[in-house]
This record gives C-alpha cells, structure tokens and sequence, in this order.
C-alpha cells in the first residue's frame, strides 16, 4: 500500500477573523478516512495548536514571550486533537496523537522508537496525527529540540515513515513565480524539480497572518524531501476532495520531485 504523509499548515486551518476553519478540517477527515478505508497508509502533520489557543482564549494576536506562546500551544493542542478526533469519527476513523522534538533526528534510538512507534501505530488502522511538541521544545544552540516549523517536520517524519509523497496543504494553490499577494501576473510553477537561489528568492515574501513559515519553508522542506528521493506537492487545503487527482498525478498544485 502506499503511504501518504499530509501536511496541513495554520492557514488552512484558521480563517481571517480567527476562527477555525471547521469546513476545511471536515474535508480533511472525510478524504483522509476514506484514503485510509482504501488501504493507503495516512499519517497527518497539523499545525494550529498557537491559532487555536488563542481562539480558545479569545485573545487576538500571537504574544512575543516564548513562555506565552508556549502555553498557547499547550491550551490549543487539546483543543486541536479534541477537534480531530470527534471530526475523524464522524468517518468511523480513530487518530492517535505523536508530539515529536528534534531529537527524532539527533539521537538513533530515538529515531527509531518514533519509528516502530508510528509503524505500530498504522498497523492498527490508525492515522496518527503528529505535531511538534511546542510546548516544551527549546531552540537553545547548545541542546535544539525545535524542528524550526512543521513545513520541515512533513518532510522528516515522510522520511521517518518511509513514506512515498508528502502532501503540504497551505491557503494557495501552489509555488508562484513571485509573491502573488503583491503581483497580479504572478504564474502558478507546474513542476520544481531542484531548488535553486533563484527560486528562494521568489519564496522570499512573507506568509499569511498565521502562518509562519511561508514559501520559504516549504522549499526546505522540498530539499529534504528531494534529499531523499521523495515526493512533495504543494496545493490548496480547500482543495483537499480532489487529493485523488493530486495522488494521480493530475495537476492540481505545486509538483516537487
Ligand atoms: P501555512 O500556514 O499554510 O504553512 P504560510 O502562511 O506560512 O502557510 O505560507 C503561505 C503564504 O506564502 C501564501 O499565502 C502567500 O501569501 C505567501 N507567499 C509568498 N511568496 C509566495 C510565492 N512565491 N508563491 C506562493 N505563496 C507565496
């Protein structure tokens, strides 16, 4: 069976005005579960746990304090995981909860815990759904337990897995050839099959409100991905029904590979 690693950023999961986006997480659940039905193997990285804090609090703009964000993250993963979960069963599909820090990839025996560990957990039928584990991981130089944003942690646990594509769904169709929130004539890029200065550069414009990495994070992660000999799309969470298509290889989005 194959198996499919999805990427699910803040900006499909958060509207404009804070709310989530329960239409968008629906979809999700629904696709998903029916993927799994089919036999693909799914595992799920979601960002949102900071959005959906702040949503929980009622409170409107991301604080500064590391302490803050931190215990926003910790409120809004329940939250998240609450949401999934009641979501996910609506489709009969369980979904379990992987919270993973860089030490997935420093230390051996780490990575391969998490890995007989997610292996485990999809032979059961399960789509684990993975995030970084905000609430406690430090970007100190001397011991980093921070992946730097989920857009990099698709691509790790696709490796971790051993997964064949990573999915990475943001709130735009794909790649452009500059920021298409600022160009009119910005042209969606079919197909990237190297990362180049170049294309950094058009990367280089920042995201939407919520999200945090924006483009440039998501061609790292298409360097690993590459790295690795693995695939990576780049398409819209509200496209997330015609992700049969995307597995077909009709093109509906940004191909990477
Ligand atoms: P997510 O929360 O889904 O991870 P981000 O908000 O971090 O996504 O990044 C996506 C945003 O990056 C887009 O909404 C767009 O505004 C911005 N962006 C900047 N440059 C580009 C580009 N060349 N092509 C596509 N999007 C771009």
């Amino acid at each position: 069976a194959k198996r499919i690693v999805v990427k699910i950023g803040t900006s499909s999961l958060i509207l404009s005005n804070g709310q989530i986006n329960l239409k968008n997480m629906d979809d999700l659940a629904f696709t998903l579960s029916s993927l799994r039905h089919e036999g693909y193997d799914i595992i799920l990285v979601t960002s949102g746990a900071i959005g959906v804090g702040l949503n929980v609090l009622g409170l409107d703009k991301r604080p500064s304090e590391i302490a803050q964000q931190q215990a926003l993250a910790s409120i809004g993963q329940v939250e998240l995981m609450s949401l999934y979960n009641h979501i996910f069963a609506r489709y009969q599909q369980k979904v379990s909860q992987l919270l993973l820090t860089n030490d997935v990839i420093e230390y051996p025996e780490s990575h391969q815990n998490a890995s007989m560990s997610l292996q485990a957990i999809l032979s059961l039928g399960i789509i684990p759904i993975i995030n970084e584990n905000d609430a406690v991981s430090v970007d100190e130089m001397d011991h980093k337990t921070k992946f730097g944003d989920n857009d990099r942690l698709g691509a790790i646990v696709t490796n971790l897995a051993d997964a064949d594509l990573l999915i990475m769904l943001s709130d735009i169709d794909g790649l452009y050839d500059k920021n298409p929130n600022i160009f009119d004539d910005a042209k969606l890029i079919d197909t990237v099959s190297e990362i180049t200065d170049e294309l950094m550069k058009v990367a280089g414009g920042a995201g939407s409100r919520f999200g945090t990495g924006g483009m440039t994070s998501k061609l790292e992660a298409a360097k690993l991905i590459f790295d690795n000999d693995k695939q990576m799309v780049l398409t819209n969470g509200a496209r997330i029904r015609e992700i049969r298509d995307i597995i077909a290889g009709k093109k509906k989005g940004t191909y990477f590979g």
